[in-house]
């Protein structure tokens, strides 16, 4: 009653595309159940909200919609340039459509004032946010820690190799100049460093974000201490603190079971252990028509067993007969429960874009991957797969071919390579569980944000 609240208020800001907002809203679910005193607000678009799991039983966690910077009425369907025009759209619209959902937020929270706030770290322009209101800013890097050892290093980068053609010509050269990439190449790197659009919004985004991230006061990673030692030391001395969490899923687990309308897990049980490919390439990746149909192919040569989930937009460049010449092995869905199918002892391997949070449910699950990376971060990531962590393979030429996923699934579900791979895979898994137990490194790192927060 006397106008000063006592109870802390900690808004989340989402970047609210491809599967950026899930893993924020782990963590605002872990803060949530572990500071139940506390009020957590969750902020993203309306339709990046209405894509999180269920909200019931979250207890004290509020939604709050960020316009999404799109002209009033404008129709459902994507814009003609797509993502990016989205994307673009969205950016134009902040910081006013942050400070504005802030504002909301503290209303919300019966006028509880944001004291803290966390933001995926693409969304740099939160920082500054923050610091108007007198909050400190804490961000989560979604992505794999090698993206963000690139995105941290653009301008040694530009400097050192060149941007454009000149950079295109030295596609092959391995990144000896950033010790903690050099086991990677140039063509690995995320577009927007020194090839493809410097100048689309999302490369300048992340450029900014890279210059921004070190007045974070932590940066919070969905990895764990020890996948990669050497990256985690140049992150601690980058930042002002570090603190990997993860794996997210692990910490902060859904209190209910994901829907499975496609009744993916009893198909599943009709299955040997270790004989079923699933097959995904996330949330709105979709291989060319002609990889489509290689795959295909490929899947059906193989002889394989299959689970295969697919976008709707892309389930018509399946060959013509393909669901019922496969009919008994194959099962083709829009959407699968994906971290329950990786669990599942049916599944032998995963043949997938490298997307960070599809590898680490595949870590977890100590499922041996086979990697087809398309943009972003997904060939740091792959690289990693199948040279650091020796838990999968790539396809020859890094495109899928008939004869390529007829190798692939034939090495990962029956050669000793893949029992190989399964051994190490869950090495990695044991080191993952390990990690979020009381005790555990990722566990600790997480009371060590609680404190800030
Ligand atoms: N996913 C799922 N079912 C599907 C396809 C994807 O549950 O049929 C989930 C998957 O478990 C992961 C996310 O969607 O959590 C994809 O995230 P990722 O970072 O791998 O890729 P992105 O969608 O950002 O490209």
């Amino acid at each position: 009653s006397s106008g000063c609240p006592t109870q802390p208020h900690v808004a989340f800001v989402a970047f609210p595309f491809g599967t950026h907002a899930a893993p924020l809203f782990a963590l605002a679910r872990a803060v949530a159940s572990a500071a139940p005193g506390t009020a957590v607000t969750f902020l993203s678009t309306a339709r990046s909200l209405a894509s999180l799991p269920r909200a019931e039983g979250l207890g004290n966690i509020r939604l709050v919609p960020v316009a999404d910077g799109r002209p009033e009425g404008a129709a459902e369907v994507p814009p003609p340039g797509g993502i990016e025009e989205l994307i673009g759209m969205f950016l134009a619209a902040t910081p006013g459509n942050l400070r504005e959902a802030l504002g909301a937020a503290a209303a919300g929270a019966g006028g509880i004032p944001v004291g803290c706030v966390v933001s995926d770290a693409f969304m740099w322009m939160a920082g500054d946010v923050a610091e108007a209101a007198g909050a400190p800013w804490v961000v989560l890097w979604t992505g794999g820690p090698a993206g963000l050892a690139a995105h941290l290093h653009t301008d040694l980068l530009r400097d050192a190799i060149g941007v454009g053609e000149r950079a295109m010509t030295r596609f092959k050269e391995q990144l000896h100049s950033i010790p903690v990439l050099s086991a990677h190449r140039v063509c690995d790197l995320p577009e927007g460093i020194v090839f493809g659009p410097l100048d689309a919004p999302v490369s300048c985004l992340v450029h900014r974000m890279a210059q921004s991230l070190p007045k974070a006061a932590a940066v919070l990673h969905n990895t764990f201490e020890g996948l990669d030692p050497a990256i985690d030391a140049h992150f601690s001395a980058t930042f002002s603190r570090s603190l990997p969490v993860g794996p997210l899923h692990l910490l902060a687990p859904l209190a209910h079971p994901t829907p499975d309308p496609n009744h993916c897990l009893p198909w599943l049980d009709r299955h040997a252990p270790a004989t079923v490919a699933y097959v995904s390439f996330g949330s709105f990746m979709a291989p060319p028509p002609a990889e489509m149909t290689e795959l295909a192919e490929g899947l059906e040569a193989s002889g394989a067993a299959f689970l295969l989930s697919l976008r709707d937009e892309v389930m018509g460049l399946l060959p013509p007969g393909f669901s019922e010449r496969t009919k008994g092995r194959g099962l083709v869905v829009s959407w699968a429960p994906q971290l329950d199918i990786l669990r599942h002892a049916a599944v032998g391997a995963i043949v997938m874009h490298c997307g960070w949070n599809s590898v680490v449910e595949a870590i977890t699950a100590g499922v041996p991957m086979v990697c087809r990376p398309f943009f972003g971060d997904q060939r740091l990531n792959a690289r990693f797969i199948f040279q650091v962590w020796e838990i999968g393979v790539e396809f020859e030429g890094g495109v899928m071919t008939k004869e390529g996923v007829v190798r692939a699934l034939e090495a990962v579900l029956k050669g000793e390579e893949g029992k190989r791979m399964r051994v190490k895979a869950g090495e990695l898994k044991a080191m993952a569980t390990r990690a979020v137990q009381p005790g555990g490194s990722s566990s600790v790192n997480f009371n060590s944000f609680l404190d800030l927060v």
